[in-house]
């Protein structure tokens, strides 16, 4: 075939494939037109799953007559003038593509009325022809309808699935767009049956009830509450999921920068990192992270679909959203507020106590607002304890308010450990502490595992490990390979308290052991270490070669199952649990204790109280 340049039409078509890939792709562009235009009500009615009809209406400035040609031209925008405008963008759209894109694959047509206007235009666009504008009835805003979606491009409607798999897409999609925007009220009909109602969320109670529209009631139950600060370069708010709450999907995750819904690798990587000490490989953390931030730090330019970001500061903002994260999810431990997400199954739903409505503290991010001045990312404690449970060993730094207080004094005359006291141990296993409200059962092997892991850590943070000299050295005996794969972590070895030496090939000698592990059988320890150091084995899921010795350690040091604990060892633990960052789950993010209220097990045995 000779070189031709292609028609306009065709080359329309070909640019709409970067934009338009399916319904749900036309109904976000939309809908961020929307947005663009300061709606505060939008209202979508699809058919046939996108392919009969997507309509969407809002209430927002509208278009002048006049400009209603322009709008429907390849790149024509009212949203940047110049190259300069594409540092700091704040708004959805700018790119100009949208429309005409949708009237080369569709047939659209395009309804405005501006406000003070009389008069509403419309103009329609038939797979790439134009119109004209003509009068029409419209109140003040804008109403895009498109009919036939790919009607003209049969390669594309090959790829699409069944009609209700891509109204799920749609859905989804719109689901991200109201999360993304609270303030903004959403109406979803389906072949003319209303099917999704979400009134504009202003306050936090109200952005509460949109959450547990979407995600289901039991997010905020299982989440931390994360809230912006003012002051600092960016400002992270949101809710992030339980460890405990993990899921076996990633299907709960959801980041908005500036209010934009992205999947951005870095920020995702900013997450695990920041739950990487409390979740057990293979499982999927939910949260809804909202970061706001100069949008001239950050080009949305990088990708067709706007998904992926480049930051100017990448570094640092990785940075500062892990240690957030990684600070937030320290304070889950028992006695925290949150900790007691894990109850038993019994049957009734897992709520959380009334008051709750502080989970969510809005976070506020039109688009267009960031906080310049927000870093110092301090976790906000909620204000009320969990039912039961006070918050006298609150996190530290969190504030303990007056209120607090009195509750405290007046409800907890004699009884202020959050775990209780132990009154039995079960099968060797599971520790028996009667609180306030119940029973609490514990784990007692992974509850000592995860308090022995926080306690080397710290010590080898600080590097100033607590060592204790033996009279005689232990001597470890092992496979050649072994000795020097432990001995290649000597330096590790030593920040944490062991002094050891080669003795033969086979044979290390061990003159100093660090003092917590001295009741360990520190020389059964080092041989066994030295065994998962050369073998690969699946229980290594701590990131850093340090945190897997360290974790690894705690494992083995952890007090095993079948052991008698006396009742003095039993409260000892509970207590130490009291004052361990992350101690409601263990190393691999399963949970460390669980409670079964006086309620709870009156409800289990028909007894009205
Ligand atoms: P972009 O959003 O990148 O500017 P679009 O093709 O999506 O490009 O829209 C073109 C222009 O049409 C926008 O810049 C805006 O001026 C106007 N427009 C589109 N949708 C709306 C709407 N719902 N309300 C008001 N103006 C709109
Ligand atoms: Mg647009």
């Amino acid at each position: 075939m000779p070189i031709r340049v292609l028609p306009a039409h065709l080359v329309d078509q070909i640019a709409a494939g970067e934009v338009i890939e399916r319904p749900a792709s036309v109904v976000k562009e939309l809908v961020e037109n929307a947005f663009d235009a300061g709606a505060q009500h939008i209202y979508i009615d699809i058919e046939r799953g996108g392919l009969g009809l997507i309509r969407v209406r809002d209430d927002g400035c509208g278009i002048e007559p006049e400009e209603l040609a322009l709008a429907v031209l390849p790149h024509a925008t009212s949203k940047i003038a110049s190259s300069e405008d594409l540092v700091g963008i704040a708004s959805f759209g700018f790119r100009g593509e949208a429309l005409p894109s949708i009237g080369s694959v569709a047939r659209l047509r395009l309804t405005s009325r501006r406000a003070g206007s009389e008069l509403a235009h419309e103009l329609s666009v038939d797979g790439g022809e134009h119109g004209v504008v003509k009068p029409a009835a419209h109140p003040v805003g804008t109403t895009v309808e498109v009919r036939d979606l790919f009607y003209n491009v049969p390669a594309r409607r090959k790829f699409l699935r069944s009609e209700s798999t891509e109204f799920g897409h749609i859905l989804r999609q719109i689901e991200r767009l109201a999360l993304s925007m609270p303030a903004v009220g959403f109406e979803l009909r389906r072949e003319g049956r209303s099917v999704l109602q979400l009134p504009p969320a202003l306050d936090a109670a109200a952005i509460g009830q949109r959450l547990d529209r979407i995600l289901g009631d039991q997010f905020r139950g299982h989440a931390l509450t994360l809230e912006g600060s003012e002051g600092g370069v960016l400002s992270l708010s949101g809710w992030l999921g339980l460890p405990t709450a993990a899921r076996a999907q990633p299907d709960q995750q959801f980041w908005f920068v500036n209010g934009r819904a992205v999947r951005d690798r870095l920020l995702a990587n900013a997450v695990r990192l920041g739950y990487r000490d409390v979740l057990y490989h293979g499982r999927h953390p939910s949260y809804l992270l909202y970061l706001s931030l100069d949008p001239r730090s950050v080009d949305v330019n990088a990708h067709p679909g706007k998904l992926e970001l480049r930051f100017r500061e990448s570094r640092a903002v990785h940075d500062a959203v892990f240690h957030r994260i990684e600070r937030a999810l320290a304070a889950t431990q028992p006695g925290a507020r949150h900790a007691a997400a894990t109850r038993l199954q019994t049957g009734w739903p897992a709520s959380m106590p009334p008051g709750d409505a502080d989970a969510a503290q809005s976070p506020t991010q039109p688009a267009t607002q960031w906080h310049a001045d927000s870093v110092p990312l301090a976790l906000s404690w909620p204000t009320a304890a969990p039912e039961g449970i006070p918050a006298a060993i609150a996190p530290s730094g969190a504030p303990l308010d007056s209120h607090h207080l009195q509750s405290l004094a007046i409800a907890e005359p004699q009884a202020p450990h959050p775990l209780g006291i132990a009154i039995a141990q079960l099968h060797g296993l599971y520790i028996l502490a009667q609180n306030r409200d119940g029973l609490i059962i514990v784990d007692a092997h992974a509850a000592h595992e995860r308090v022995l892991y926080e306690q080397l850590k710290r010590q080898y943070d600080a590097a100033t490990p607590a060592s204790q000299g033996l009279l005689e050295p232990l001597v470890v005996h092992a496979a050649e390979h072994e000795i020097e794969a432990l001995l290649a972590e000597a330096g590790e070895l030593t920040r944490l308290g062991f002094e050891v030496q080669r003795l033969a090939p086979s044979q290390l000698a061990v003159r100093r052991v660090p003092v917590l592990l001295a009741q360990a059988d520190p020389a059964q320890l080092l041989a066994q270490l030295a065994r998962e150091l050369t073998t690969e084995s699946g229980i290594h899921h701590l990131d850093g070669a340090a945190h897997r010795i360290l974790g690894n350690i705690a494992c083995r040091a952890a007090i095993r199952g079948q052991r008698a604990l006396s009742p003095g060892e039993m409260d000892a633990l509970l207590r130490q649990m009291e004052q361990t960052e992350r101690a409601s789950q263990c190393n691999h993010g399963r949970p460390t204790w669980m409670r079964l209220t006086l309620r709870e097990i009156d409800q289990l045995f028909l007894r009205g109280r």
